[in-house]
C-alpha cells in the first residue's frame, strides 16, 4: 500500500493537479490561489511544491494529494487512490487486489446506472417504440452521433421492465429504490414498478465522467412532472452537479470561460455545434456549490437562460451568486428563439457569434432599464432606481464608479445623488446577493503564538532573540513540544546554528503541524529580511503579552464580583492590587 501511494506521489506533482481545480499564482517558493473549499475574496489556499501539501489558512482545510482529491471528487480513499492511480499511470492490476477488498457502496450504485444507460440505449436503438424516439431526437436536431456521444436512451411505457433486469443482473433491491430507477409508491404494498416510463432518458454524468444519474423527459404530453430527475443519493446531489461538466470541463479551461444555460439539450445542441465551454444547472436554480465548481475553472461566466420572464429572473439571480463569488458576468439576451437549443438548430455556428456578442450583465440590465422607463418622468426613474441600487450596493468600488457614470450619463440622474442613495440602502434579508453572506470570510485566524512560532521557524536566525521573550509557557499544549524542541536543537548546535532539522523526535502530528506552519510564514514573511524580521518578532510578542494582560483583566473583573458576594475580603484586596499592577504596566 505505502509503496503505491509514495509511487504516485512521485509521479505527480501536486502543483499541476491542483491548478486543474484552482487557479494558482507563484508567491515566492510557494503558490496561492482562492479556496476550492469555501467562499473567499482574498486568496488563503496555499500550495508548497516542495513539501507536496496544501493548505487553506481560511477554512483550515489541508493534507496532502490525496487528501485534496477526497475533498473535491467527494470520495473515499479507495477511489482517490483509483483516480491519481490512473493519472499517473500506474497499473489497476497493481491495485485490484487492494480495491476487491474495498469495493466501496460507491461502485455498487455507479455499477447499476452504468447497467441502467446500456438498458436504456438498447430499447432506444432497438426496439419499435425506440425509432419513433429515435426519430424525435433527430427532429430536435440531434445527430446519430451526438445521440451515442451522451449515451441517451429510452424507457418504454411499462412497468416491469428495468427493475427485474438489474435485479437479474445482481443488483441489490435497495440501490434500485435509492437511484430512483423503481419504487412501490402508488401500487399495493409489495408491489415494486419501473418509475420511469415513456421517457427519454439522459444519463448524468459526474465531474470524472461516471454515469451518477439520470434526467428523464416525458414523452407524453399529459405525463407530470415533465423532467423526472434522480433523487439524491450516496453519489448523486443536483446541487453540487452540472450537466455537461465532465465533457466540457477541458474547454472552459481553455476558453477561460464558461456558457452557463439551463436545460439539457441547451447544452448538448451547442456542444454539438461546436461551442463546446459550456454547462447546464438543469433540475435547480444555480447554486452556490455549481459556481464553486466552475471557480475552479474560470471566473469568466457568460449566462445563458431563456429569453421570458423566468429566465430573466434567473439571469438576475445567477448574477448576484456570481458576482458574491467575484465571477465576472456576461449575459446573453438577443436570442430571437425562446432558448438557446432551438437557436442553435436553427442557426448553427452563428450561435458562437452571439456569444462572442454577449454583454456585461450590468450594461445590459441598465440598457434594458432605460428602454423599458420613460427617464424623464419621476415614476420612471424610480422604477429604473429601485432595481439598481441592490447592484450597486453589492459591487466593488471600481466597477462601481464605471458603472455610476455610464448609468448618470444615460439617465441624467446625478452621480452625487446616486452615491447618496446607495449608502443608505440596505439590501433586504432575503436579497440573492445575501443568500450566502454568512458563510463567506469563515477565517479560522491564525493565533499570535501561532504566529511567533512561524517566525521562528522559517527564520532560524533570529530565535537568539526569542529567548529573551518568549518562553515556552506563552504556548498552547499543541505548540509547546515544538517550542522545546527549538529550545534544544538551538542549545545543542549554538555555534555552527544554520537550519532546524525534524526529521526525528516529534510526533507526525506536530510535524504536520511545523509544515502548515512553515507554509504560512513563507506566504506572509516570505521576502522580509532579518532586520524586519526581528523588528515583526519584537511587534507579535509585545501583542502576545498586551492579550495576555487583557485576558487576565477580563477574568480579574469577573473574580472580583465573585469575591465581593461571597465577602472574600482578602481575596479581593488581593485582586485590586493585582488589578492595579496590570493597568499602570
Ligand atoms: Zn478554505
Amino acid at each position: 500500500m505505502a509503496d503505491i501511494i509514495e509511487d504516485i506521489k512521485s509521479r505527480l506533482d501536486i502543483v499541476s493537479y491542483i491548478s486543474s481545480y484552482v487557479q494558482l499564482k507563484k508567491t515566492g517558493r510557494n503558490f496561492k490561489g482562492c479556496c476550492p473549499f469555501h467562499s473567499e475574496k482574498t486568496p488563503s489556499f496555499i500550495v508548497s511544491p516542495e513539501k507536496q501539501i496544501f493548505h487553506c489558512f481560511g477554512c483550515g482545510k489541508g493534507g496532502d494529494l490525496f487528501a485534496f482529491v477526497r475533498e473535491t471528487e467527494g470520495v473515499e480513499f479507495t477511489e482517490a487512490l483509483q483516480i491519481l492511480a490512473d493519472k499517473a499511470g500506474l497499473k489497476v492490476e497493481k491495485l485490484s487486489k487492494f480495491e476487491k477488498q474495498e469495493r466501496s457502496e460507491k461502485d455498487d450504485y455507479y455499477h447499476a446506472h452504468e447497467l441502467a444507460c446500456d438498458f436504456f440505449e438498447k430499447q432506444l436503438f432497438d426496439t419499435k417504440d425506440g425509432e419513433k424516439v429515435l426519430k424525435y431526437l433527430k427532429n430536435r436536431g440531434l445527430t446519430d452521433e451526438t445521440i451515442k456521444e451522451f449515451r441517451i436512451g429510452f424507457a418504454p411505457d411499462e412497468y416491469e421492465l428495468l427493475y427485474p433486469h438489474l435485479l437479474k443482473k445482481g443488483i441489490k433491491k435497495e440501490i434500485i429504490v435509492k437511484s430512483g430507477f423503481a419504487s412501490s409508491k402508488g401500487i399495493g404494498d409489495d408491489k415494486i414498478f419501473d418509475k420511469y416510463r415513456a421517457r427519454l432518458m439522459i444519463p448524468i454524468f459526474d465531474y470524472m465522467g461516471k454515469i451518477c444519474g439520470f434526467g428523464g423527459r416525458t414523452l407524453k404530453d399529459e405525463q407530470m412532472p415533465k423532467y423526472l430527475n434522480s433523487p439524491d443519493n450516496i453519489i448523486y446531489n443536483k446541487s453540487k452537479l452540472l450537466f455537461g461538466l465532465s465533457r466540457s470541463k477541458k474547454y472552459i479551461k481553455e476558453n477561460d470561460s464558461v456558457i452557463l444555460v439551463e436545460g439539457y439539450f441547451d447544452m448538448i445542441l451547442p456542444y454539438q455545434a461546436g461551442v463546446r465551454n459550456i454547462v447546464a444547472t438543469s433540475g435547480t436554480a444555480l447554486t452556490q456549490d455549481q459556481i464553486r465548481i466552475v471557480k475552479r475553472l474560470t471566473s469568466n461566466v457568460v449566462t445563458c437562460f431563456d429569453t421570458d420572464s423566468a429566465g430573466f429572473e434567473a439571469t438576475k439571480r445567477s448574477y448576484f451568486l456570481l458576482q458574491n463569488e467575484e465571477m465576472h458576468v456576461k449575459t446573453v439576451w438577443q436570442l430571437d428563439k425562446k432558448d438557446p437549443a432551438d437557436y442553435v438548430v436553427d442557426h448553427g455556428e452563428k450561435f458562437m457569434d452571439v456569444i462572442k456578442g454577449a454583454k456585461d450583465f450590468v450594461s445590459f440590465y441598465i440598457e434594458k432599464l432605460v428602454n423599458l422607463n420613460d427617464v424623464s418622468r419621476l415614476d420612471g426613474r424610480r422604477n429604473i432606481l429601485k432595481e439598481m441600487v441592490p447592484i450597486f450596493k453589492n459591487m466593488a468600488s471600481t466597477s462601481k464608479d464605471f458603472y455610476i457614470r455610464q448609468f448618470a450619463e444615460m439617465t441624467n440622474i446625478s452621480e452625487v445623488s446616486l452615491y447618496d442613495d446607495i449608502e443608505k440602502f440596505k439590501l433586504p434579508m432575503n436579497h440573492p446577493a445575501r443568500e450566502f453572506e454568512a458563510v463567506a470570510e469563515n477565517s479560522t485566524k491564525v493565533s499570535i503564538e501561532e504566529l511567533v512560532l512561524a517566525v521562528l521557524l522559517r527564520f532560524p536566525a533570529v530565535f537568539h532573540k526569542s529567548l529573551e521573550l518568549v518562553t515556552e509557557k506563552d504556548f498552547k499544549e499543541s505548540e509547546k513540544n515544538i517550542y522545546n524542541e527549538l529550545v534544544d536543537q538551538y542549545n545543542s548546535a549554538r555555534t555552527h546554528f544554520r537550519e532546524w532539522n525534524f526529521d526525528q523526535g516529534l510526533l507526525a502530528k506536530e510535524r504536520e503541524k511545523i509544515n502548515v506552519t512553515l507554509l504560512y510564514a513563507e506566504d506572509k514573511y516570505g521576502e522580509f529580511s532579518e532586520e524586519a524580521v526581528s523588528v515583526e518578532l519584537g511587534k507579535l510578542v509585545d501583542k502576545l503579552r498586551k492579550d495576555c494582560k487583557n485576558k487576565r483583566l477580563k477574568n480579574i473583573e469577573f473574580e472580583i464580583k465573585e469575591a465581593e458576594n461571597a465577602g472574600e475580603k482578602n481575596r479581593l484586596l488581593a485582586l485590586l492590587m493585582e488589578q492595579q499592577e496590570l493597568l499602570s504596566k
